[in-house]
């Protein structure tokens, strides 16, 4: 592997990642909402002018206009350069640990199904099974190619296929349990259904170990950053206020992904060491 390519290969991938950004900004505006996702194009929703094509250029697009709209000169929010700016962010650091791979695009694909899902939830607090059910497929199929290109065998991808299909059935258990106790415990719906599909799709492309890794960092990060941000606002806990688990999940699974492997073998090294 030339290291020198790394760099120059950064960049584009990095221009690659945020005109997905873009297209994740379209998805998670116009899914909720019922709209198509492919027609119209780009236009400014104030004017309905339909954007030029070097205005739309990720992140820049935002900067040149300073964030108004070229026409009718109303503002456009900032989300739009930083979620473009954030999925080539993520889009490098995919490539540069898994490098020229099946993987790398394997990932790509999965961390922006988890960004617009983030996305939306925040928005409006639910997870579209549109986005869950199509992630869990592609996941699936995901892990039989995986399969069959590195073993070079169908009995391989046949193996991955029953471990993928029963790491989201593990997904989709675990969580259903816990929203059935959290019901039971709170009297009132803890979880939606959409997060044990979420889950049920993470488990599909993490495997049964970084599904549950992941799913620890989704609830350790929960806990901390819904108190603490309760903390700072100074409101009375309300024990029961929702708030939307989906962005934690997501949260879990990439840092699972990127740095599951030295997580798990310092915390084995840690309790067990000698082996
Ligand atoms: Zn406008």
């Amino acid at each position: 592997m030339n290291e020198w390519i790394l760099a120059p290969a950064s960049l584009i991938v990095f221009a690659l990642g945020a005109s997905i950004g873009s297209f994740i900004n379209v998805v998670v505006y116009r899914l909720p909402a019922g709209l198509s996702i492919l027609y119209p194009p780009s236009r400014c929703p104030h004017c309905l002018n339909r954007l030029k094509a070097y205005d739309n250029v990720p992140v820049l697009g935002w900067l040149w206009l300073r964030g108004r709209c070229r026409y009718c000169k109303s503002r456009i929010s900032p989300r739009y350069p930083i979620v473009e700016f954030a999925t080539g962010l993520i889009f490098v650091l995919v490539f540069l640990i898994f490098k020229f791979s099946l993987q790398t695009v394997g990932y790509w694909l999965f961390c922006g199904w988890l960004l617009a899902l983030s996305i939306i939830d925040l928005d409006t607090m639910t997870l579209p099974s549109i986005l869950t059910k199509s992630g869990l497929v592609l996941g699936i199929l995901f892990q039989i190619i995986l399969a069959f290109i590195t073993q070079s065998n169908w009995l391989a991808s046949v193996n991955q296929l029953i471990l993928a299909i029963a790491a989201a059935v593990l997904g989709l258990w675990m969580f259903d349990a816990i929203a059935r106790i959290g019901t039971i415990v709170f009297r009132k719906d803890a979880m939606g259904a959409g997060d044990a599909k979420l889950a049920a799709m993470m488990g599909a492309w993490l495997g049964w170990k970084y599904l549950l890794l992941a799913s620890f960092i989704a609830c350790i990060a929960g806990v901390v950053v819904e108190g603490s941000t309760n903390l700072l606002a100074q409101k009375k806990i309300k024990r029961n206020q929702p708030f939307p688990f989906g962005p934690y999940l997501a949260l879990g699974s990439a840092i699972a992904l990127l740095g599951g492997e030295a997580i798990l073998s310092s915390y084995l090294r840690f309790f067990f060491p000698g082996n």
